[in-house]
C-alpha cells in the first residue's frame, strides 16, 4: 500500500518538484497552495504525512501546523516543515508548533526520503492502534478522546548512550529543564543491560562511539521484543548522513546533527516522548475498552457477548474432537425479594459472592458468564455425564449451604439459593440458541420443582445426597 503525502507550498514549481520526487518513490501525492487549503485537505483526506512550507502569504506554516496539532482528529499526522531558512531559531519554532521534523531547501534527497519513510511508518503503527480503539468503542465502550499531542511532556526517562563526557553533560543539562530522568551508558552492552532492567521513554544513541557502532545497538533494540517500541534518537555528524539514513531504515525514530543545538534537542526529545505517550494511551484505552466490552463490571465475569463467541468455538471443538460438554444455567431464587427487602446494594453484594463461589468451584478451563440480571451460564468442556451432575450439584450447594455475610442484613448473613438446569451437548451439530434453550427448559423445571435444586435434561431432578457422596469418592 502506498502512503499519501500532502505537499503544501505557495510556489507551484516547488510543489511540482516535491511531487515528482515523491511520485518516483511511489508515494501518492496530494497538493495544496495555501494554509486554508492545507487544513481542509488534511481533514478531508487524512494523509499519512504533510510536507509544509513555512513562508506562505496569509496563514503561514507555523499557524497551519499549530491548528492541525490542536485538532484531535488529525493531530497524529506527522508534519515536516520545509523552508529556505536555515536559521536555528525557525527550526525550533517549527518543532515547538508541533512539527515532527524540519527540512531545509534545497532539499537533500536522502534526508527527504529517510524522513518521509520513517514518519510514515510511525503513522501506520499509530493508525493501527486507532483502528483497534475504534473497534473497541464500537463494541459498546466509548473511549475518552484526549489530545496527548498537546499535553506537557515532563519527567521522561531517558537513556543516553555516549562515551564522550562533554557531549553527555550537554544532553543531561539540556534535558534537566524538562525534569527528565537521565541515565547514561558508555557502551552498547551496558545500554542493552540497562534497557532490560529499567523502562525508558527514549534512548539517545551517539553514532560516534569509539569502540562500537551505534547502529548495531539500534538494530539490536529493534529486534528485541522488550525494547522494540522504545523510541531512538540518533546523534550524528554531517558526514554520517548515509548512516543516519540507514538508522532510520532499521527503525530509529529521529536524528540530530552535531553540533547539537540545545533547543532543537529538547524539541526533538519532546516530540518523541509525546508520540510514545500517545501510543501508550491508545494501547491502554484499547485494552480497557476490550475488557469492558467482554466482561461484566459488577462481578468481573464474562458477559453474554463473550459467551456467545466462546460457546460457538467450543461447539466446533466438540464436533472436531467428538467429545461432549455440559451447559448449565443457574439462576438465583427469589432474587427480587432480596432486592425488595434489603435494597439493591445487598442484591449486588449477593451477585458478587455468588459469582465468586461459582468461580471457586470450577476448573480453570471451565467458563462462567453472567448473561442476565441474576442468571449465569456455566460451560464444562470435555466432561462425563456423572462429572457434570456432580459439578452442578457442587455449585448449587456452594451457595445454599453457606449463608452470605452482609452487614446490612439482620443477623449479619443471608441464606441464598439457586436453581440449576443442565444439558449434556454431544458432538453433533448444534446452535448456541438451541443449546441454551435446552438448559433453560431444565432451569424452568428446577424452579417448578421447588427451587434450590438441579434438573438435568433426560434425567430430571438430581438427588443432592447422591452427588455429595460421589464427590467425596472422587476427591478421596
Ligand atoms: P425466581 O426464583 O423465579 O428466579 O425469581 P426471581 O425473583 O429471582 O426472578 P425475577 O426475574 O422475577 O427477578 C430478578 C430480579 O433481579 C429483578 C431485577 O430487578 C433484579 N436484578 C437484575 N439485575 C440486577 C443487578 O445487577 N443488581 C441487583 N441488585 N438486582 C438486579
Ligand atoms: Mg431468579
Ligand atoms: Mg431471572
Amino acid at each position: 500500500m502506498s502512503a499519501r503525502v500532502l505537499v503544501v507550498d505557495d510556489i507551484l514549481p516547488n510543489v511540482k518538484l516535491l511531487e515528482a520526487k515523491l511520485s518516483s518513490e511511489y508515494y501518492d501525492v496530494l497538493t495544496a497552495t495555501n494554509g486554508e487549503d492545507a487544513l481542509q485537505k488534511a481533514e478531508k483526506e487524512s494523509p499519512d504525512i504533510i510536507l509544509l512550507d513555512v513562508m506562505m502569504p496569509g496563514m503561514d506554516g507555523f499557524e497551519v501546523c499549530r491548528r492541525i496539532k490542536a485538532n484531535p482528529e488529525i493531530a497524529h499526522i506527522p508534519i515536516v516543515m520545509v523552508t529556505a531558512l536555515t536559521d536555528a531559531e525557525d527550526k525550533v519554532r517549527g518543532l515547538q508548533s508541533g512539527a515532527d521534523d524540519f527540512l531545509s531547501k534545497p532539499i537533500n534527497d536522502t534526508a527527504l526520503m529517510a524522513r518521509v519513510r520513517s514518519l510514515v511508518r510511525l503513522k501506520m503503527s499509530l493508525d493501527e492502534w486507532r483502528v483497534r480503539e475504534n473497534t473497541a468503542n464500537q463494541l459498546g465502550v466509548v473511549g475518552e478522546s484526549s489530545n496527548v499531542m498537546t499535553e506537557p511532556v515532563e519527567g521522561a526517562r531517558v537513556l543516553v548512550v555516549e562515551d564522550k563526557d562533554f557531549e553527555k553533560k550537554k544532553i543531561e543539562q539540556t534535558l534537566a529543564q524538562d525534569h527528565d530522568i537521565v541515565m547514561s551508558a558508555e557502551s552498547g552492552i551496558k545500554a542493552i543491560e540497562m534497557a532490560s532492567k529499567h523502562s525508558f521513554d527514549l534512548m539517545i544513541v551517539s553514532l560516534g562511539l569509539d569502540e562500537e557502532d551505534g547502529l548495531r545497538l539500534c538494530s539490536h533494540l529493534k529486534s528485541n521484543e522488550r525494547t522494540r517500541s522504545l523510541p531512538i534518537l540518533m546523534i550524528g555528524d554531517v558526514d554520517d548522513m548515509s548512516r543516519v539514513a540507514h538508522g532510520l531504515e532499521i527503525g530509529a525514530h529521529d536524528y540530530i546533527l552535531r553540533p547539537v543545538d540545545r533547543n532543537e534537542l529538547i524539541a526533538r526529545v519532546r516530540t518523541q516522548i509525546r508520540r510514545k505517550r500517545f501510543q501508550e494511551r491508545l494501547r491502554s484505552t484499547y485494552e480497557i475498552s476490550l475488557s469492558m466490552a467482554l466482561t461484566d463490571p459488577l462481578t468481573g465475569l464474562y458477559n453474554r457477548r463473550y459467551l456467545e463467541v466462546h460457546l460457538q468455538k467450543l461447539l466446533q471443538k466438540n464436533r472436531d474432537s467428538k467429545k461432549s460438554m455440559a451447559v448449565l444455567l443457574t439462576d438465583i431464587d427469589h432474587f427480587k425479594k432480596i432486592n425488595d427487602t434489603f435494597g439493591h446494594a445487598v442484591g449486588d453484594e449477593v451477585l458478587k459472592v455468588v459469582s465468586e463461589r461459582l468461580m471457586a468451584n470450577l476448573r480453570s478451563f471451565d467458563l462462567v458468564a453472567r448473561i442476565g440480571g441474576e442468571e449465569f451460564v456455566v460451560i464444562l468442556p470435555d466432561v462425563s455425564e456423572q462429572r457434570a451432575y456432580m459439578v452442578a450439584e457442587r455449585l448449587r450447594a456452594s451457595i445454599a449451604d453457606v449463608p452470605i455475610p452482609s452487614a446490612a442484613v439482620p443477623g449479619g448473613a443471608l441464606l441464598v439459593s439457586t436453581s440449576v438446569g443442565g444439558a449434556i451437548i454431544d458432538h453433533s451439530e448444534h446452535t448456541i440458541e438451541e443449546v441454551l434453550d435446552r438448559a433453560d427448559k431444565c432451569l424452568y423445571a428446577a424452579k417448578e420443582a421447588g427451587r434450590n435444586c438441579t434438573v438435568f435434561e433426560g434425567v430430571g431432578k438430581l438427588d443432592p445426597g447422591k452427588y455429595k457422596s460421589e464427590e467425596r469418592q472422587v476427591i478421596e
